[in-house]
């Protein structure tokens, strides 16, 4: 029998490795600019078409290469980045590993134009399927251009996988968020489809930071620093009323590399626990500086999971920096709801999913009382029906001396009765506090969590109908966007109309809102659609939320936000009318609790 064994041909070994290396046009990415950075280039262009699957092309003004070396760069195991493997423990390059360029070319026509400042000439190289077909001096400028064209086009069951344009880009584009955020002294610019989606100056990381996010970014962030001899820890965290639904900007890096790690997130979900609700996440941007001898760099390069090996030391640093950082900016716990032990609130259980309810309304239950005891006999009411006419039934008079200063009787008359009267018995606590008495005791009602729970059932109740509460703007509003949040109005366009928005499509990225929602202002329009955009944003990558209920959310806590002026007591009586015509009064939208109740047995102990 012969001898069976041979060795696989380069590029079938190369087309095996760019299986691991390559697995979407954003890998490609990824490389290339890693490449740039290594060069040493200040300004880097990426053009890309068909989200990458048609062209992926990288320009950089860094060192550029020799005829010699172009034609290496494509070998395996070809870098100039090591030399022994005791130079693994000293990397400060991005690249090292000598795969990726060998990779692309086994499955992609690249062609490769770079010139060294030092020489006259360029080099060209068109390379298909690993094999040079074209090999000349050229005019070009210093710096390498490489252009990846029809990725997978030798491979067809690869290219299949690819995803949609959307998913694609989206990769590509927190790839370039990632390569970006680290060197902030770069120029980059990004361009998909002939259209710009990022233009990047060179500036400091804050710039860079909004550059990408958005402006409002601007008044988000709180920076962090802190060093020690192991470690040096620099960026910013995200104040925490920014905090989000989703794991939004959430960026670990470590000397210049993107990183995920579970254990050092729990760092800082840690500090600033209590800070923020149980389900939001931080933003954060932070950086690690370490000698490369403390961590194992040698990970594969699709892979972002990296060790340290002072984990403990490392993440005791870091809580204490976000912790410190947040105290710096006096932001502690306030006295919240959620903090207030002593009241005594029934909530409906987060993951419970109510069935298509029935209006049933029983004048002797109280739902915050008894739905403690038995949260499934919680009966929200249909959205869009009448409240119920009688509901300060459900709390029935009852004499309380509650303070001094407060009206001795509390009884609480019929809906129809006079304005006068019913101021006695609903007022503002604080601005923010609505009370009003019930059968058990006190009712406190959290106005901006009761305005956001109404806006945010209208607003779902315009998105279905299509007909939003509209006016027309004082003035218009022009809006100026970078194209990609200009993109992401546009998708959103008929979702904003339903809900009130008159807004044209200018071109160039511009728009003019003529008319906005009823409850908005002039002033607060341009405001109010960053968030949502910021938001849409945030919510791309997360196919369990629901969009239309994302936006709704949004819109609901933006409106209820600038409600301010104190309401007399006729106003506070139609609010909590309007609040329990809801289908769930009890809690915010984002699941907060929205009423109280103070027994008059835990008030009656006061005295
Ligand atoms: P690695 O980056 O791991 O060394 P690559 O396959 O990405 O491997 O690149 C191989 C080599 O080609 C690099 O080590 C570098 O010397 C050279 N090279 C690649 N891209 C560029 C570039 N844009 N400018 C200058 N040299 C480059
Ligand atoms: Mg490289």
């Amino acid at each position: 029998m012969p001898d069976i064994i041979q060795l696989l041909p380069d590029s079938v070994a190369n087309q095996i490795a760019a299986g691991e290396v390559i697995q979407r046009p954003a890998s490609a990415v990824k490389e290339l600019l890693e490449n740039g950075i290594d060069a040493g280039a200040d300004d880097i262009k990426l053009i890309i078409k068909d989200a990458g699957k048609t062209l992926i092309q990288v320009i950089d003004n860094g060192c550029g290469m020799t005829e010699t070396d172009s034609r290496m760069s494509f070998e395996r195991h070809a870098t100039s980045k090591i030399q022994t493997a005791n130079d693994l423990f000293a990397i400060h390059t991005l690249g090292f590993r000598g795969e990726a360029l060998a990779s692309i070319a086994a499955i992609a026509k690249v062609e490769l134009k770079s010139r060294r400042h030092e020489d006259e000439t360029a080099t060209l190289l068109l390379i298909e399927g690993s094999s040079v077909v074209k090999q000349e001096s050229t005019a070009g400028n210093v710096g390498t251009s490489i252009s990846i064209k029809n990725l997978f086009f030798n491979i067809p069951a690869r290219r299949k996988f690819l995803k949609s344009n959307t998913t694609e880009l989206r990769h590509v584009i927190e790839e370039f968020h990632r390569v970006a955020l680290v060197r902030p002294e770069i120029k980059f610019s990004f361009f998909n489809d002939n259209r710009q989606l990022f233009v990047l100056s060179k500036g400091n990381l804050k710039q860079r930071i909004v550059a990408l996010f958005g402006n409002s970014f601007n008044n988000k962030l709180i920076p962090v620093e802190q060093g020690t001899d192991v470690v040096s820890i620099s960026g910013f965290i995200g104040k925490p009323e920014f905090a989000r639904k989703t794991r939004g900007e959430q960026y670990f890096f470590v000397n210049g590399r993107f990183i995920k790690h579970h254990y050092l997130n729990h760092a800082i979900d840690n500090a600033f626990r209590e800070l923020i609700p149980t389900d939001s996440f931080p933003t954060y941007f932070i950086y690690f500086k370490v000698d490369p001898k403390e961590i194992d760099i040698n990970i594969h390069p699709t892979k972002t999971e990296i060790n340290f090996q002072n984990n403990q030391v490392i993440y005791a640093m870091l809580s204490s920096a976000v912790k410190q950082a947040l105290g710096k900016f006096n932001i502690t716990p306030s006295l919240d709801f959620e903090s207030e032990s002593s009241f005594n609130i029934s909530m409906p259980p987060k993951d419970k999913t109510f069935s298509q309810p029935e209006v049933k309304i029983n004048p002797g239950y109280n739902p915050f009382e008894t739905q403690k005891e038995s949260p499934g006999n919680f009966q929200p009411q249909q959205r869009g029906s009448k409240p119920p006419e009688n509901w300060q039934e459900l709390y029935t008079t009852r004499e309380l001396n509650v303070s001094p200063d407060m009206p001795a009787k509390m009884d609480i008359p019929d809906t129809e009765d006079t304005e006068g009267k019913y101021d006695e018995v609903a007022f503002h606590l604080q601005n923010d506090l609505l009370v009003t008495h019930v059968k058990s005791g006190l009712m406190v009602i959290h106005r901006q969590r009761a305005l956001e729970r109404i806006f945010y059932e209208d607003c779902l109740t315009s998105m279905e109908s299509g007909k939003g509460l509209s006016q027309q703007t004082l003035f218009p509003v022009t809006l100026q966007l970078t194209a990609v949040d200009a993109e992401v109005l546009k998708g959103i366009l008929d979702q904003l109309k339903a809900l009130g928005f008159d807004i044209e499509d200018f071109g160039n990225n511009s728009f003019i809102v003529n008319g906005n929602p009823s409850e908005l202002n002039n002033s607060d329009i341009k405001d109010v659609l960053d968030n949502i955009i910021e938001n849409v944003k945030n919510n791309l990558n997360d196919i369990r939320i629901d969009k239309t209920a994302s936006l709704a959310r949004t819109m609901a806590v933006n409106m209820a936000f600038r409600q301010k002026t104190k309401l007399k007591g006729e106003e506070i009586k139609s609010l909590i009318n309007r609040l329990f015509a809801t289908k769930a009064p009890e809690s915010s939208p984002d699941g907060k609790p929205v009423v109280r109740i103070i027994s008059s047995e835990e008030l009656e102990q006061k005295f």
